[in-house]
């Protein structure tokens, strides 16, 4: 991050000790980049710094207290969870599969600070059969979806995830897709799983 040239305004009482930086770290507030991300003023670096749940060691009890409520306000609604409409959400009840999904993601966000990041359930048609000799396949509303029979899927049964990765993967061991395969306009897609995202230029 740029050159802090002043410290800014922070509570003493919210520190916290994470994974990779000497010292207290304090509690600033959202960088607004995913939810459940954090900023803390990192004394030993005199910067500024972005921290997830699951990096922090240790905290003092007004800290715990701080990130339990930021993480109940960062909660996704289902409607954002399920990437539907929101009008929508109002026909799922209780015992929907959609919202055991979404209950199951909130209890992960909860435990570890991190939610995958979340977009619309496909709808843009694929170019493509096949990408790279790999099925198309995307992730939404806390499921596959494959590109088959010229329509987007729900994946049955449901391949095994690393993360967001397809497990075993090479993109699951290299910890990130190569979107660089070549499908047109309204989409990316990774040269070596397959994973598309509709594009949003
Ligand atoms: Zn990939």
């Amino acid at each position: 991050m740029a050159n802090q040239t002043s410290i800014p305004a922070h509570d003493p009482e919210l520190w916290v000790e994470a994974t990779g930086f000497d010292g207290r770290c304090y509690l600033l507030g959202n960088p607004h980049t995913h939810l459940g991300r954090m900023v803390v003023w990192v004394e030993s670096l005199k910067d500024a710094a972005y921290i997830s749940k699951y990096d922090i060691e240790n905290a003092s009890e007004a800290a715990r207290r701080w990130i339990e409520g930021f993480l109940h306000g960062n909660e996704p609604s289902p409607a954002e969870y399920l990437g539907i409409d929101p009008r929508a959400e109002a026909d799922l009840d209780d015992g929907d599969p959609g919202m055991a999904r979404w209950r199951a993601a909130l209890a992960e966000f909860h435990q570890k600070g991190t939610m995958p990041s979340l977009v619309p359930v496909p709808s843009i048609p694929f170019p493509l059969d096949e990408v790279n000799g790999h099925v198309p396949w995307t992730w939404a509303g806390g499921q596959v979806w494959i590109w088959q029979d010229a329509s987007w899927q729900v994946a049955e049964p449901q391949p095994a995830l690393e993360g967001t990765s397809l497990a075993g993967s090479v993109c699951a061991i290299r910890g990130y897709d190569d979107l660089t395969a070549e499908v047109g306009d309204r989409h990316v897609a990774c040269i070596d799983c397959g994973y598309t995202l509709e594009s949003s230029g």
